[in-house]
């Protein structure tokens, strides 16, 4: 494969080239990860997308938000790429975000890049695949990156790594309850979006939005933040109501970072992040190796036996793993 001229492909905007390049980032063939290596250091780094991580449970409204933000956003004359990261894909190769005929209209315009989740059997594959289409995406010129998850755990986090902008999309609750949305995941929120903010349901997301309003004004000022972030709003994806309020809250924290340093730093942060979890998948993935899985059955034996101390067996196996095990 000619990695120049798929770059070059990328560069230029070219659909099937960037497809082509997130099939490869995607590949978990020693020759693939060879080739997407190479792609990713032939693309210029110049173009920064806005990247919105955008997490909610299935039925929230994730795909209906998609695909008005999305054609709200085109019709600015934008380019908006959606990647997703969904974990029931990894777990039971089922997909939650899969559908095909999800963003309808989005998939159809010209300025718009869907691509569904990729499958693996670990989150951090899967992570390490989204976040490398991400800047194949950004290589390409797109103005946004919308990166989407289920929230259902870990994949939220993992979202956040690689996202300027973190929202959280919540369905108007009956009760009193706060969803049992967990702290942490508040705590990655930059806006809290209640959507479904439309005939019946609007009396409840105005409850709803004002909870979880309360609920982040409790929580400890953070420094990325200006005034009045994090912040909870109201829309109805299906109306089409309060995303144009939506873009301006994104752009306004997207600007103000900008501008006084933070969005630089924690980028670094999340490539340091990256780079720190490349490398422990790529001790994880020594262990793998043939003759390392024999040289541990083997002390692990010895270890059941009552022949070896486990703490010492354990300390002696990875002083030896080097490059004459793995
Ligand atoms: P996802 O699973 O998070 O992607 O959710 P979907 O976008 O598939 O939406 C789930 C259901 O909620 C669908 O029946 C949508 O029509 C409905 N829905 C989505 N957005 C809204 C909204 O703003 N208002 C109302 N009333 N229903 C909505």
């Amino acid at each position: 494969m000619d990695i120049d001229k798929l770059a070059k492909g990328i560069v230029a905007g070219e659909r099937r080239a960037l497809a082509r390049g997130i099939t490869l980032v995607e590949s978990s063939r020693a020759d693939h990860r060879e080739q997407a290596t190479a792609l990713l250091a032939a693309l210029p780094k110049e173009h920064e997308a806005l990247r919105i991580g955008l997490s909610g449970t299935p039925g929230v409204g994730k795909s209906t938000l998609i695909e008005s933000f999305g054609m709200m956003l085109i019709g600015q004359g934008l380019r908006v790429a959606v990647l997703a990261i969904d974990p029931s894909s990894s777990r039971s190769g089922g997909s939650i975000l899969g559908d095909k005929t999800r963003m309808d209209l989005l998939a159809r315009e010209r300025a718009a890049f869907i691509r569904p989740s990729p499958s693996q059997t670990h989150l951090g594959g899967v992570a390490r695949r989204t976040r490398e289409a991400v800047t194949l995406c950004e290589a390409a010129g797109f103005d946004v990156v919308l990166i989407e998850t289920v929230g259902v755990g870990q994949s939220e986090t993992v979202v956040a790594e690689m996202s300027d902008v973190f929202l959280l999309l919540l369905a108007p609750a009956g009760g009193d309850e706060l969803q049992g949305v967990k702290r942490g995941i508040m705590e990655m929120a930059d806006i809290i979006v209640v959507n479904k903010a439309d005939g019946d349901l609007k009396p409840a997301a105005s409850r709803t939005c004002a909870d979880y309003a309360g609920a982040l004004r409790l929580l400890r000022k953070r420094l990325q933040d200006p005034d009045g972030f994090p912040k909870a709003m109201m829309v109805s994806a299906l109306e089409e109501n309060g995303l144009s309020e939506a873009w301006a809250e994104v752009q306004t924290l997207a600007g103000w970072r900008k501008d006084h340093g933070f969005w630089q730093r924690t980028r670094a942060a999340q490539a340091r992040y990256w780079f720190e979890q490349a490398v422990k998948h790529a001790l994880l993935a020594q262990l793998e190796a043939p003759k390392a899985k024999a040289a541990l059955a083997e002390l692990s034996d010895l270890v059941a036996q009552g022949l070896e101390d486990p703490t010492k067996a354990a300390l002696d196996f990875v002083a030896q793993l080097d490059r004459s095990l793995a």
